[in-house]
């Protein structure tokens, strides 16, 4: 099949003088100076019910960016009529067709709507520049384009066939609707849990998480633009509760395509459960869930790569990404350096809101959020056997800001060292050098989660023991480098155990679920 071959979207790189800064800036600026309104998109028609929700930069909370529509039960049945209504059509469109439309849509956001979903990304989410080019723009193209790729090796698999026989296998789309949920941290998660499986020939209705609603509006432009036919893929902000009810409970419900929190994940695959016996197919259940990701450094290892692997590793993002390094083991003898380079890296770091280009850290996404951070502090500040060794400090009062915090403890099992804080705080054990056959062992035992880990060792017997040892820690595993940062094509993303279905977001692997194969045989 001859699909364009796809490459990684080139990073901008937004400096001072930059064509793409000032793009950013007047686009920031535009956001800025007015209060839009955020439709939902059921059928193709933006749908306005007057009740609405507040939709305010997580940086400075007293500033109103938009007024996002709610609906109810009744705009879920919509949605689900929608999407049903628009399956006929789309199921039966020739492959290259719905391929030249998610093209499109990359080329869109790479070109004429790179600045704009990045400045939504970042006054809505709280990304600096940079973290918003890596994923609004860069990710989300790449999902587009590597993924129509993939659609084609899997059309191009086909079984052997014998003389008089012809043997081929046509992969349909699920027959029924997928529902998409989507967390705030990734605009391109967001677009491509929507646009996976709408490529196979599905259609979708997607709940964004509220928090994320207002890159959720230019997701939905640029899929519009690109040229998607209406009821393709249908954009509610309902309750998810409310929208579940009426999801789980539908006899077409055919496939959830969810990332979100492990314990939403495992609540939701009970509901269907439960109503297994209603539906006209086992519904495909797609979910990255949670991490509690780990850093691993050897007594062999160079200090300074460990600090830069545990400070970019933890603080990129505020520490909001599910790959975030939040919990490191360090060799005793190499940590007082490690120490040392880590304490002066975040002091160079800037907090504060993302307009300001020189800010590295940013706010965290909610109050919830923040209040849930700073209970985490405040109890490690009390326990005599936890140091706070930087940062531990937060503010509220403009934007949800927590100071980039390192926790020393002296319990390799202490509540920061096995729950997902999701924010700017990492906890540090410090074992001795011989502890590393111990230390794995515990790394492997500590947290229900399996989604990302780093060896850091130059000690070749280290790094193997470590990438075999931990062999069920991580879904994606890395040796000398930060634990996040995973490119589409080139490290294929997700996680085991408590982690989700490990299914490798923009991959054959993924696509795969979005497709009933029949085989047919025919004889001549
Ligand atoms: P969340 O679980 O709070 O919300 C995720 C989505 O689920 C949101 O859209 C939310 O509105 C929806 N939801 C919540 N309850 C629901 C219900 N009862 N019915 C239907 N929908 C419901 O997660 P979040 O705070 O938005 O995102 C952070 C979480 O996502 C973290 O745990 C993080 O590790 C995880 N995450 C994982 C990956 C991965 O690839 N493994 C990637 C990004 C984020």
């Amino acid at each position: 099949f001859n699909v364009p071959a796809p490459q990684n979207e080139p990073v901008l790189n937004y400096g001072p003088r930059s064509i793409e800064r000032a793009a950013l800036k007047a686009a920031l600026a535009e956001g800025r100076a007015q209060v839009i309104d955020i439709p939902m998109y059921i059928g193709g028609e933006e749908v306005r019910t007057g009740k609405t929700l507040e939709v305010r930069p997580p940086h400075d909370h007293k500033h109103l960016l938009a007024n996002a529509h709610e609906g109810d039960a009744s705009h879920v049945k919509a949605a689900i009529d929608a999407a049903l209504a628009a399956k006929e059509n789309w199921e039966i469109m020739p492959w290259e067709q719905r391929a030249a439309i998610f093209l499109k849509a990359a080329d869109l956001l790479a070109g004429p709507y790179r600045a704009k979903i990045n400045a939504a990304t970042m006054l809505g989410q709280s990304k600096n520049a940079y973290q918003a080019e890596i994923d609004a723009a860069c990710e989300f193209i790449d999902f587009l384009r590597f993924n129509v790729q993939y659609m084609t090796e899997i059309y191009a698999q086909q079984p052997i066939s014998s003389k008089g026989v012809w043997n081929r296998v046509e992969h349909r789309p699920l027959e029924g609707f997928i529902f998409a949920i989507t967390p705030f941290n990734f605009t391109a998660i967001a677009g491509n849990l929507c646009a996976a499986p709408a490529l196979m020939g599905n259609v979708v209705v997607w709940k964004p998480a509220p928090t994320q609603l207002y890159t959720a509006n230019v997701i939905m432009q640029v899929f519009n633009e690109a040229g998607l036919p209406p009821g393709v893929i249908n954009m509610i902000n309902v309750d998810g509760p409310v929208a579940g009810d009426v999801i789980f409970t539908h006899r077409d419900f055919a496939g959830l395509h969810f990332t979100g929190s492990t314990h939403v994940f495992q609540n939701l695959w009970k509901i269907i459960g439960n109503n297994i016996s209603n539906y006209r197919s086992y519904p495909r259940i797609v979910g990255e869930t949670g991490g509690k990701d780990f850093v691993l450094a050897h007594s062999s290892a160079n200090a300074e790569v460990v600090a830069t692997a545990l400070v970019r590793g933890a603080f990129e993002y505020q520490g909001q990404k599910c790959s975030a390094a939040s919990r490191a083991y360090i060799a005793k003898s190499i940590w007082p350096a490690v120490k040392e380079k880590m304490i002066a890296d975040i002091a160079s770091f800037k907090v504060g809101p993302t307009e300001d280009f020189e800010n590295f850290v940013n706010a965290v996404i909610t109050e919830a959020s923040f209040d849930k951070l700073a209970k985490y502090i405040d109890e490690a500040k009390a326990n005599p056997d936890v140091e706070i060794i930087t940062g531990g400090t937060y503010d509220k009062s403009v934007g949800y800001f927590v100071q980039p915090t390192v926790i020393q403890v002296q319990d390799p099992y202490y509540v920061t060292m096995c729950e997902e804080l999701f924010g700017p705080v990492l906890s540090i054990y410090v074992y001795e050098d011989e502890q590393f056959e111990e230390i794995m062992n515990i790394i492997d035992n500590t947290s229900p989660y399996a989604l990302t880990g780093s060896i850091i060792a130059q000690d070749r017997y280290a790094v193997t023991q470590a990438t075999t040892r931990l062999r069920n820690a991580a879904g994606n595993f890395y040796i000398n480098d930060k634990p996040t940062g995973a490119v589409v094509g080139q490290q294929p993303f997700g996680g085991a155990r408590g982690s989700g279905t490990n299914d490798k977001a923009g991959s054959m692997q993924n696509l795969l679920r979005w497709s009933s194969p029949r085989t047919i045989k025919e004889t001549f």
